[in-house]
């Protein structure tokens, strides 16, 4: 069983997309899990043995599970079969919050966060929650399971996030785990990771913190007078 469920399309899409957001719950003790969905094997760098070699030391730098399925790079799409195989992965780990792309991105193609895998990542995962409640569907694996919130990271350019989450005393060791990924040091012409500071510097400026990863989340939010009032 897992307490935090986080589906990629690519081998470094949650730690590039919210990896210091996974220090942050690994350390404070959540069992976290991670699934991808493809071995990168249409990128530009890094073969698709290497990026799982990459992909497997991540997750063990970080202390998650890992689960890598068996869809094609460039070819992920929201399918009933798609949908299927992320619902079994959801019921095996059970997880309380589930986190995947968000399934919109209006954005071109030269902002990689707008990859048509990761929009259809989040479209499917968002399926799938609901298809693992299902105890009638035929021919799902597994016991149902309703996780209880699924937030997406990859919150396109154009949207405020709805949270904003500190990652300021986490960024050393997101760093190191990132840069696990040893092929995709290389893009944008070897400033990915000087990118990806700067995007977290951003969300962090947005909430008067240095460092900060953002997340959408679909559902309405409960009022809760305790934390309004700081209590
Ligand atoms: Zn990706």
């Amino acid at each position: 069983m897992a307490d935090v469920l986080v589906f990629g399309a690519h081998p470094d899409d949650a730690e590039f997309g919210m990896g210091a957001s996974l220090v942050k719950f690994a350390r404070s003790g959540a069992a976290v899990a991670l699934c991808v969905l493809t071995r990168g094997e249409a990128g530009t760098f890094g073969t698709p043995e290497q990026r799982e070699r990459e992909m497997r030391a991540a997750a063990a730098k970080l202390g998650a599970a890992i689960e890598v399925l068996d869809f094609e790079d460039c070819r992920v799409a929201d399918t009933v079969e798609s949908r299927m195989k992320a619902a079994a992965v959801i019921r095996k780990h059970r997880p309380r919050l589930l986190f995947a792309p968000y399934h919109t991105n209006p954005a071109s193609h030269h902002d990689g966060l707008a990859h048509p895998d990761h929009t259809a990542t989040g479209a499917i995962v968002r399926a799938a929650a609901r298809f693992a409640k299902f105890a009638g569907l035929a021919g799902l694996a597994g016991e149902p399971w309703d996780a209880a919130h699924l937030l997406y990271y990859m919150v396109p350019r154009t949207m405020r996030p709805t949270f904003y989450h500190d990652v300021t005393a986490h960024m050393d060791e997101w760093e190191s785990i990132a840069r696990c990924h040893e092929s995709q040091m290389q893009l944008r012409g070897g400033t990915i990771m000087e990118r990806l500071r700067a995007h977290r510097q951003g969300y962090g400026a947005a909430m008067g913190a240095a460092y900060a990863e953002g997340f959408w989340i679909e559902d309405p939010l409960p009022f809760d007078l305790d934390w309004f009032l700081g209590r």
